[in-house]
C-alpha cells in the first residue's frame, strides 16, 4: 500500500539524449506530481497516527493538513515512529524538490549543474543527481562500511 516513487532504475541500462532543460510547463508538471505525492504520503501518515490509539498522535494527525508552511517531515521526525520513516526521507525529498522548483534550480544536478534528462525526473521526481554523479554518490557511500584502504 506504501507506493513510493520507483527507486532509481539501473542507471546503466539506457542510453539518454541529451538533456534539456525544463521550461516553466515541465516545472509545472514535476510540481503537481510531486504535489500529489506528497498528498498520498500525509494521508498514510495521518492514518499511521490515528492508528496509535494515543491522544498525543490523533491530535497530531488532526494537524497534518494545516501544516502548509512548516515543513512536516521536521514535525514527524520527533515523533521517531518505524513506520513512518520511509515517508519521512521521501516527504523531505519532495520537501527540497518542491524548493528546488521555487527556486528554479529544480532538473539541475546538485554537484555539477548539468540538467538532469527528462525520463529520469519523470521516473523519480526527486532526483537531484544526475545520473554519473548519482553512481559516484553512491560508491562513495556504499564504501563506507568496509574500507578498502
Ligand atoms: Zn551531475
Amino acid at each position: 500500500m506504501f507506493n513510493r516513487f520507483p527507486t532509481d532504475p539501473n542507471p546503466q541500462a539506457n542510453d539518454t539524449p541529451m538533456p534539456t532543460e525544463l521550461n516553466e510547463q515541465d516545472r509545472k508538471h514535476f510540481r503537481s506530481l510531486l504535489e500529489a505525492r506528497r498528498k498520498t504520503l500525509l494521508d498514510e501518515t495521518r492514518e499511521i497516527l490515528l492508528e496509535q490509539q494515543d491522544e498525543h498522535f490523533v491530535d497530531l494527525a488532526g494537524r497534518v493538513h494545516d501544516l502548509e508552511e512548516e515543513s512536516v517531515a521536521d514535525l514527524l521526525v520527533d515523533l521517531h515512529i518505524a513506520d513512518m520513516e520511509r515517508h519521512i526521507d521521501e516527504l523531505y525529498d519532495i520537501e527540497n524538490a518542491l524548493r528546488r522548483i521555487e527556486q528554479q534550480t529544480y532538473g539541475e544536478c546538485v554537484d555539477c549543474s548539468v540538467p538532469i534528462d527528462k525520463p529520469r525526473l519523470e521516473a523519480y521526481p526527486t532526483a537531484k543527481r544526475c545520473l554519473p554523479c548519482q553512481q559516484r554518490h553512491e560508491q562513495t557511500h556504499a564504501g563506507n562500511r568496509h574500507p578498502t584502504l
